[in-house]
């Protein structure tokens, strides 16, 4: 597997020991962290995640000591210096180094970790309503990309892998649907794409919302929108959009099969095209 890491000033092709036992990172989850990709060279909307890690440090009260300008140079340095015709993953993280109870001062470290990670497929699988939520937002930092909020995703995904399903469908504090583990959703109904209304307790993504441009600039109606469980249940498409698998197809809810529709084709290609633009302009930041 290729791979790079850069801490404390230096390129590292072994990933570097940043934690111990003492440390309120490791044991109580003082970290942030953002996830970004290189696609063979392409490194779509990586200022948009770089401003989201620092965002997201502050969130936490951890203390950046870095601009989004300089992280974004440094991700774009490391996809430069492994082979470009390959897939990676791109793993800011601020982490408090303090060993108190709460993050202090200046005691906050960045590493970035880039390493081989192919697309996967386009069609994602099969999706289940959790018995989990998303927290609320005064129950939890759900305005930053925070280590400590994502053992409850994990748990939902283990149940729904208990249950022979690929990924969950968390529902918000109201039980209104709000998104999956580590990727946002739309439903696809009467032709309109719809996704969740941004109302804290989930992450808006940074695919989600580059993804409603481009639907938008491309005519398709889109609307962001409060979605029930019912919504699900009778949804002509399940879209999965996220970084990691950039946009998916669900192809069974519960136990209706789904056939990977237009829209679904349509989000993926228009996504792809963008991807090749950043190839050669990068794009402006919103
Ligand atoms: N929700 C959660 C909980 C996530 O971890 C992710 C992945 N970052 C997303 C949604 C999708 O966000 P993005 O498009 O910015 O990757």
């Amino acid at each position: 597997m290729k791979q790079i890491f850069f801490y404390r000033g230096e390129w590292l092709s072994n990933e570097p020991m940043v934690s111990g036992p003492l440390q309120i990172s490791f044991w109580s989850g003082s970290s942030v962290f953002d996830g970004a990709r290189a696609i063979k060279g392409a490194l779509p909307d990586i200022g948009l995640h770089a401003q989201r890690v620092v965002r997201s440090a502050k969130a936490m009260l951890l203390n950046p000591g870095l601009e989004a300008k300089e992280i974004e140079s440094l991700c774009r340095d490391a996809a430069a210096r492994l082979p470009a015709d390959r897939d990676y993953y791109i793993r800011p993280m601020f982490y408090s180094t303090g060993q108190g109870v709460a993050p202090e001062g200046n005691d906050t470290e960045f590493v970035l970790a880039v390493f081989e990670a192919p697309l996967p497929d386009p069609i994602a699988g099969g999706a289940c309503l959790s018995s989990f939520r998303r927290c609320a937002v005064d129950q939890g930092p759900t305005n930053a990309k925070a280590g400590c909020l994502y053992p409850n995703g994990q748990r939902a995904l283990l149940e729904a892998r208990d249950r022979g399903f690929d990924l969950p469908v968390l529902l918000d504090p109201n039980g209104n649907v709000a998104e999956f583990s580590t990727a946002n959703i739309w439903i696809v109904k009467d032709g309109v794409a719809k996704t969740p209304a941004a109302n804290g307790t989930f992450l808006s993504g940074i695919t989600r919302r580059r993804l409603i441009r481009l639907l938008t600039q491309d005519g398709i109606p889109v609307e962001e929108a409060v979605l029930s469980p019912e919504d699900l249940a009778t949804a002509e498409e399940i879209i999965v959009c996220g970084n990691f698998g950039k946009i998916q197809a669900i192809d069974r809810f519960e136990d209706r099969m789904l056939t990977p529709g237009p829209v679904f084709e349509r989000a993926r290609a228009l996504y792809m095209q963008f991807v090749e633009s950043e190839r050669q302009v990068p794009a402006a930041a919103e």
